[in-house]
Formats: structure tokens, sequence, C-alpha cells
């Protein structure tokens, strides 16, 4: 596992990588998606680093809550809440995980098909 100062998204937490901002308070960042699926494609990721959601603990669970709802609030800043969005967390291999940094995708403004690919 690479530490976390070479972890990308704590880099972006950092600022010292670039991104557009879309929220931020003390302890969740959110960004836009470097390469996006859907019209609205937000990143939001605890600053805190956590892995994924098996590092998720009893201490750090309100957290996440927290991070559904700073998503609830980009989905309706954005217009998408009615229409609808998808929320998507990603862990290790088989849930094509590619960054190490626990993050949630809102995808949003086209249907989503289901099953997911
Ligand atoms: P994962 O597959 O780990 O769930 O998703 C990683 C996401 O991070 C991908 O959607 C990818 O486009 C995005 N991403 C990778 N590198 C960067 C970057 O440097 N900046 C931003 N804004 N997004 C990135
Ligand atoms: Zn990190």
């Amino acid at each position: 596992m690479r530490g976390v100062s070479e972890c990308l998204f704590c880099r972006i937490v950092a600022k010292a990588v670039p991104s557009k901002a879309v929220y931020e308070d003390g302890e969740i960042y959110a960004f836009e998606d470097i390469n996006p699926q859907a019209p609205v494609h937000v990143l939001l990721v605890p600053k805190q680093h956590l892995a994924h959601t098996l590092e998720v603990t009893d201490a750090s669970a309100p957290l996440l809550g927290r991070l559904v709802l700073a998503a609830n609030r980009i989905a309706r800043e954005r217009e998408v809440a009615e229409s609808g969005f998808r929320l998507v967390l990603n862990t290790n291999r088989d849930g094509g995980q590619l960054i190490f940094h626990l993050h949630a995708h809102l995808l949003a403004g086209r249907p989503m098909g289901w099953p997911p690919g």
C-alpha cells in the first residue's frame, strides 16, 4: 500500500494537485471527476485517508452519513435530486476501484443502467 503522502486524493484534498471544487467542509471534499461518465460526475471524499469502505469503523461511520448528506446537497444544487442520481462506492478489484482513497461517485443527468457493468 502506498503512503498517504503519495495518495492522489490526499494530494487533491491538500490542494497539492489541482481539482475543480464542488463542495468543502471540515471533513469532506467534493470535486469534479477528471473523466466524467455522466453530465454530473462528482467525487466526494473524506479528508481523512481511508482506503475503502472496509476501513470504515464505528468511529468513522457517521462521517459516511455526512458524506451522503453532502451528496444530497450537491444533487439538489445541480437540480438532479428529483430526476435521480446514483451514488457509487467501489471497493477493491471486482468493485472496479482504481484509487485507494475512499470516494463516492455522484452520477446523474442521464438514466443509469441496471445491472451496472
Ligand atoms: P474508482 O475506479 O477508484 O472508483 O474511481 C476513481 C475515479 O477517479 C475515476 O472516475 C477517475 O476518473 C477519477 N480520477 C482519477 N484521477 C483523477 C484526478 O487526478 N483528478 C480527478 N478529478 N479525478 C480523477
Ligand atoms: Zn488518501
